[in-house]
């Protein structure tokens, strides 16, 4: 016994002590580690580290550098950053480079509006002065997003992002056009294209939008004018009309055709003195609607579509030709899919089938379907309609008026000349411009097409001035060696789609989508790099001429097509091959902004040495088939035969928690900078990281509340492990796994099973799996269980004790595995666990690696102690049932006593002293009877003890600390002796 004075008793009870407070203070607490991650150059030196090891390379796809972000925006940006940095702590080296998506119709449109206000006009500015504005705008724009970004914790090459409108990134634009030009893929001609007659430009298919719209419906008849006689023998003399429909009625002055499917039946019935043809099935339909015919109708005569093929009509009111034309597009009816949607004509031939004839107006000028099958039968690519959706003069009664204007006039019209049979005002799903929200037209004008299956000489139409530019392919291959649409229905079926949808639609999308119109009538853009000769009708659109371009971009930015004169920009001395001249017009249209970014693959992986092409991830929302993933596609083929990406993840929309977009002005917007200045960063992080993003992912003020909740269960668990490793040192204190006490071995093998979890999700993209491991290992593993019973072991032994140690060394490895698998998600509050671990080597957590998994089988562990959990949940259950009845107050004050036999009375025994700190009871006695577990609760024995609270009968023993119980008088005596 010392002679000195007893222990202050208080001060012996190793209470928690650690800096991680309980309080997380995000807000605040964010900005400062920021700021020490800059001052530790902390992606630099996460690059350095990983140098050597494999790659793995996420290609972001660039957000559009105008407005802020927002939700969805963060939402894209924080899943790359959850697996760029999961790949890094797997031990890749995963650089991450931003791209920023800096041309376009947006910008153009802000800037327009920003002079506007100060009373000033685009055109009272030379185009280069405007651009300059443009890039400024960009500039801003990108600048304000890039803030935003780093604030959520994304680490990447901030300080030297990807933009299209860089000079290296432009010249790699127009090099990339020269790559599909020498597979003889690009061709200039009219085909009818989507197109803003607001904003005056034509439309890429990821530009337009689907809403709601209501259209006239009209059926029409148009006159027979070939012998009804060839059709069938009873139709001869009679006065005979196919009958139309259409939602576009300003579309039928430019009707040259009507298609019918060759093997549907046709049926011709009687009304009055005429007769109508239909489809057969139809023709109730239609004599219903249209209130014609007999009930039932009449039918003359039954025919396969195929009878009807080059037969004429008239137009139903021009002096024109309407050809009789067959073609497998034509459909009965059935619900349009939005993403097959391709033009207004498509939606309107599987809108309803019953609205519809089976004949099909077809104006080649307005619509895809019309264009092709009018190519096939010779037909002109009829167009009268101007760029701002005006008729030309040409067009007799309706000229100078705007189509959408004209509609009611038309429908008016045709009821007065009596070939209108039926209109009503019909809702339907219809294409929109993006940016301002106006419905669409389809129409043809003569722009630049990359071909999706040949090369298209036959397409190649006389510009606007009737000069052939057809001659520009002229040193090309004749048959160009393979058709785009089919390499790239190939390439896709290699790459992994997840979810795995993503190939039908990739698929779905590439088999309907026409040629790929890449010209637009704007000048914030990279500029088709093609020359026309001023004498003769030479175009040239050379790839080594547009290589020269090129270099003199890379120098001076795509801004130099405008401030050089045409001879300054082609190669010294050119002359025309045409007629010999040397003077030269420059192409006015800029590239299609999807082009740009679809060059990304190439302009940035392939020319930045951290990087590789191709990509092993692209993860994007599900507008990106028919956008960026589409176009990174196309330009991987013309360049590399090869897909740019090997895996392409899709993720939802933001959708409020009703399941409703969000909308500032609806007031449902989650807006991230309001809640990382409420809440922190690591609450947007952690709300990705909760929900499934394979599914639209919901967020409003409550949803973000629980996801506060759970933020504050792992920060506790995490609190409660550091704050009893104050004083550990693991080199020192640690205990060999086989001395362990059995609880902390079991509570390591639970760990070792979340860990193996949480990397094959983790390794599976899978974040939401990576959050409920850790939240379920949080909550119901560490919290409920394993910290509840070795409390008492921790605060009263002595703090060298064995067994005190044991648990400590578990603990250690249970946060140091929670901080390393935490990582990628809550990238603050990972590294401030880090930072108060005893054991850390890294200075950051970023640098360190995601936890191993050992091997071997813990079965009979977990076996063992699941049994004795579930005897631990009826105990407490008991416990709880004394303190109602208010025989007891804590369950320290109660004594448990168990009766049981067989293998459960060997289990009860085998463990007969982990039990009391099992049940969190003074005493626990263990009796031989019965079959099942029958437990009584009784009071405790003896006095409590001062200093564990525990009851005990020997209190009092010792004469230094009689207030004391057994166990603490043996502590104390450990301490003193320390
Ligand atoms: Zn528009
Ligand atoms: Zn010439
Ligand atoms: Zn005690």
């Amino acid at each position: 016994m010392s002679t000195e004075t007893p222990l202050d008793l208080k001060k012996t009870v190793n209470l928690p002590k650690t800096n991680f407070s309980q309080k997380a203070n995000l807000a605040q607490n964010e900005p400062a580690r920021l700021e020490k991650w800059g001052k530790l150059d902390l992606y630099r030196l996460i690059q350095q580290t990983r140098q050597g090891r494999p790659k793995f390379i996420l290609h972001d796809g660039p957000p559009y550098a105008n407005a802020d972000i927002h939700l969805g925006t963060a939402m894209n940006k924080v899943l790359k950053d959850f697996i760029v940095k999961s790949r890094s702590m797997m031990g890749f080296d995963a650089p991450y480079v931003p791209g920023y998506d800096c041309h376009g119709l947006p910008i153009e449109i802000h800037v327009e509006r920003a002079l506007e206000k100060k009373g000033k006009k685009k055109n009272e500015l030379s185009v280069e002065t405007f651009r300059r504005i443009c890039r400024e705008h960009a500039e801003n724009a990108l600048k304000s997003q890039t803030r935003d970004f780093k604030r959520l914790g994304i680490l990447g090459e901030w300080d030297n992002p990807y933009l299209t409108m860089s000079n290296h990134y432009e010249a790699e634009t127009v090099r990339m056009f020269a790559r599909f030009i020498e597979r003889g893929w690009v061709y200039k001609g009219a085909r009818p294209v989507y197109w803003c007659i607001k904003d005056q430009t034509a439309l890429a298919e990821a530009e337009v939008e689907y809403h709601q719209h209501t259209s006239p419906s009209v059926y029409v008849k148009f006159p027979l004018q070939s012998d009804p006689a060839t059709i069938d023998p009873a139709l001869a003399g009679r006065n005979v009309f196919v009958v139309i429909w259409t939602t576009t009625p300003w579309t039928l002055p430019a009707n040259l055709g009507i298609a019918v499917h060759p093997d549907y039946e046709y049926s011709a019935f009687e009304h009055g003195d005429e007769v109508y043809i239909v489809a057969s099935d139809l023709v109730e339909a239609v004599a219903a609607k249209c209130n014609v015919g007999e009930t039932p109708p009449k039918v003359l005569a039954r025919f396969p579509g195929a009878k009807l093929d080059r037969l004429e009509a008239r137009h139903a009111w021009l002096d024109r030709r309407s050809l009789l034309m067959v073609g497998e597009h034509v459909t009965l009816g059935g619900e349009a899919d939005a993403e097959t949607e391709l033009d207004v004509s498509e939606s309107e031939k599987k809108a309803d089938s019953k609205a519809g004839t089976g004949c099909v107006h077809t104006a080649p000028g307005h619509g895809h379907d019309d264009f092709v099958i009018g190519k096939r039968y010779g037909l002109e690519i009829y167009c009268p309609v101007d760029n701002g959706g005006r008729f030309t003069p040409e067009v007799e009664h309706f000229a100078g008026q705007r189509v959408f204007d004209a509609n009611d006039g038309i429908v008016e019209f045709m009821r007065e000349r009596g070939v209108l049979l039926f209109s009503e005002q019909y809702e339907h799903r219809y294409p929109h411009c993006w940016r301002c929200k106006n419905p669409v037209i389809f129409r043809a004008t003569p722009q630049w097409f990359i071909a999706m299956d040949h090369a298209h000489r036959d397409l190649v139409e006389k510009d606007e001035d009737g000069r052939d530019r057809s001659n520009f392919t002229d040193n090309l291959p004749e048959t160009p060696a393979a058709s785009l649409r089919a390499s790239a229905l190939a390439e896709i079926e290699r790459v992994k789609w997840i979810p795995g949808w993503g190939v039908d639609r990739m698929r779905n999308m590439l088999k309907g989508r026409p040629d790929w119109c890449v010209s637009r009538q704007r000048v914030w853009g990279v500029n088709i790099p093609v020359f026309y000769c001023a004498s003769c009708p030479e175009a040239v659109a050379d790839p080594a001429v547009i290589d020269h371009v090129a270099d003199i971009f890379e120098r001076e930015s795509g801004d130099a097509w405008y401030t050089h004169e045409a001879k300054d920009l082609l190669p010294p001395g050119y002359t025309c091959k045409g007629c010999g001249a040397q003077e030269w017009t420059k192409e006015t249209d800029i590239l299609d902004v999807w082009f740009d970014s679809g060059t990304s693959s190439v302009a940035v992986l392939e020319n930045r040495e951290e990087l590789r092409w191709p990509a092993d991830v692209y993860i994007e929302g599900g507008d990106q088939f028919r956008g960026w993933f589409n176009s990174s596609l196309m330009i991987g083929i013309a360049d590399h035969d090869r897909a740019p990406y090997n895996t392409v993840i899709t993720h939802g929309w933001t959708l409020d928690a009703q399941g409703r977009a969000m909308h500032k002005s609806a007031g449902n917007a989650v807006e991230p900078d309001k809640v990382i200045k409420q809440s922190g960063a690591e609450i947007i992080r952690l709300w990705c990281a909760s929900s499934n993003y394979f599914d639209d992912m919901r967020a409003s003020d409550e949803i973000l509340q629980r996801v506060t909740d759970g933020y504050r269960k792992l920060r506790n668990t995490a609190r409660f492990a550091l704050g009893n490793l104050d004083g550990f040192d693991p080199s020192r204190d640690s205990v060999a796994p086989e001395e362990m006490e059995e609880i902390d071995r079991w509570a390591l093998a639970e760990l070792n099973r979340v860990t193996a979890e949480v990397l094959a999700a983790y390794e599976a993209y899978e974040f939401h799996n990576v959050y409920r491991a850790l939240y379920n290992f949080a909550t119901v593993t560490l919290s409920a269980r394993y910290f509840d019973i070795i409390k008492d072991r921790l605060y009263t032994f002595a703090p060298r004790n064995k067994a005190r140690r044991s648990a400590q060394t578990a603990l250690l490895q249970i946060a140091d595995a929670l901080a390393r698998m935490l990582g990628p998600i809550l990238v603050f509050t990972a590294d401030e666990i880090w930072e108060n671990l005893p054991n850390r080597i890294e200075p950051s957590i970023h640098l360190a690696l995601l936890p191993a998994v050992a091997g071997g089988s813990d079965d009979a562990l977990f076996a063992e102690w699941e049994r004795l959990y579930a005897i631990r949940d009826n105990v407490l259950r008991a416990l709880e049932e004394a303190r109602v009845a208010k025989l007891i107050g804590s369950s320290l004050q109660a004594k448990v006593r168990l009766e049981a036999s067989g293998s459960t009375l060997e289990l009860l025994q085998r463990h007969q002293n982990d039990l009391r700190y099992l049940f969190i009871v003074s005493q626990v006695e263990i009796g031989n009877a019965g079959e099942d577990v029958s437990i009584k609760i009784s009071t405790a024995d003896g006095e409590k003890c001062e200093r564990c609270w525990n009851y005990s009968t020997r209190v009092g023993e010792s004469e230094r600390y009689p207030t004391v119980c057994e166990r603490c008088v043996a502590a104390l005596n450990e301490i003193e002796q320390e």
